[in-house]
């Protein structure tokens, strides 16, 4: 699960991270108001979406008065804003965070993230902070810095100390600069997150470090620990097929394909996908209804697979174990009297029950296509997908 800017900074200031002053605003007119009571003479209008690269697409303006400040807002709210990390649909903006503009002196990149090989947090720091890790990867790949930390002690003074000696942080700052490492660190593991990025952590004309942006993303699987950080969930910045598919437990990612894949087990999804395309398809999701499904489980993932307008064809795979072959028959029987489907359903059934689930097929008197094996489903697919598509088109 991603947070917000404004989100990830509340609670990394909590670990002792510091940040500029700043507040959420949902209107132009808060905004402004916000601004007001900030202080200062200058500031930082930023969009907040689930998406970097808001700097380059428009959503991070400098304010100088209310003026401005309704105008920046006037752009920003109920639109979309469009960056290289959203997709072209882009991400809806519903909030605006208002932020003191401090002086910059030095931008840095830091980030923690887990490192699969070493099964470890490793910490990934750049002098040339601003630009994203990919281009600093690309550009300057000998100015990162790279630290993994022992979880049995965490993160140490000594270790953080090298980190900023490496970066060049100025001796006097290096203590500030240790408390920033340590308070993400601190967040990272307390909080069960797989990823904080601050880009950039500034050096600011008056001699502090401070977080200008800050992203962090959370374990699924560990939010049941974390229910303060659970209600920080934004659904308007999520893929709705995904949040539908979360919201009824069932494990469902978004592709750009046209055949829909209703599967139990992710090991089988994803093989399923993959014989999709070996078979000369593309899938349009990983869909993985899990274990012991009922019939209306199996109508759920039925409508949630459809909802996606880019479906063409069905290819339902199930090697029951747990699962019971009739109850996905019935699931996808009723799916399909309900919806009267126009696009073609291939159904693979094996395992538990699995002649009691083809006799269901049968006699339900459907056209729906059947296969015995996982490679003969993923050619009927395909192979009813072309013709059909075809036919539409001529
Ligand atoms: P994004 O990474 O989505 O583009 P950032 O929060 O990193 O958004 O902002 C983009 C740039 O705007 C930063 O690199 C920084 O130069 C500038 N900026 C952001 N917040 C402030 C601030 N409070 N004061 C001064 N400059 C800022
Ligand atoms: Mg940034």
């Amino acid at each position: 699960m991603d947070i917000h800017e404004y989100q990830a900074k509340e609670i990394l200031s909590n670990f002792g991270v510091a940040v500029p002053a700043g507040a959420l605003a949902y209107s132009p007119e808060q905004a402004a108001y916000r601004a007001r009571e900030l202080g200062g003479e200058k500031w930082i209008v930023k969009a907040q979406v689930h998406a970097g690269g808001r700097g380059k697409a428009g959503g991070v303006k400098l304010c100088e008065s209310d003026n401005e400040i309704y105008e920046a807002c006037e752009g920003m709210f109920g639109r979309k804003l469009v960056t290289h990390q959203t997709g072209p649909e882009g991400k809806g903006i519903y909030r605006v965070y208002v932020e003191a503009a401090v002086p910059i002196d030095r931008e840095i990149y830091l980030g923690f993230v887990m490192d699969r090989s070493t099964q470890r947090v490793m910490i990934v720091a750049s002098s040339e902070g601003g630009m994203e890790i990919e281009e600093i990867a690309e550009t300057r790949p000998d100015s990162i810095v790279r630290s993994i930390v022992e979880p049995a002690v965490g993160l140490q003074e000594f270790q953080a100390r090298e980190i900023a000696f490496s970066l060049g942080i100025e001796p006097g700052l290096v203590q500030q600069m240790v408390r920033t490492l340590k308070g993400c660190y601190a967040a990272f593991s307390e909080s069960d997150a797989t990823m904080v990025e601050i880009n950039p952590l500034v050096v600011t004309g008056d001699d502090r470090i401070l977080a200008l942006d800050a992203k962090m993303s959370f374990d699924d699987n560990a939010l049941f620990r974390h229910p303060q950080i659970s209600e920080l969930r934004d659904k308007s910045q999520e893929d709705p097929r995904e949040s539908n598919a979360a919201d009824r437990g069932l494990a469902y990612v978004g592709l750009d394909g046209n055949i829909g894949c209703i599967v139990n087990g992710a090991g089988l999804a994803m093989a399923t996908m993959d014989t999709i395309k070996l078979a000369g398809g593309e899938p349009a999701n990983f869909l993985d209804i899990g274990g012991g499904a009922s019939p209306e489980r199996v109508a759920k993932a039925f409508r949630l697979v459809l909802s996606d307008s880019n479906v063409q064809a069905v290819l339902v795979n199930i090697f029951a174990g747990i699962n019971r072959c009739d109850w996905v028959a019935e699931g996808v029987v009723q799916v399909l009297k309900e919806l009267n489907l126009e696009i073609p359903v291939v159904v693979r059934l094996a395992g538990t029950n699995v002649e009691e689930g083809q006799k269901i097929l049968a006699q339900s008197g459907l056209p729906v296509i059947r296969a015995n094996t996982l490679m003969e489903a993923a050619q009927r697919a395909v192979s009813a997908w072309k013709s059909d598509a075809f036919a539409s088109a001529s």
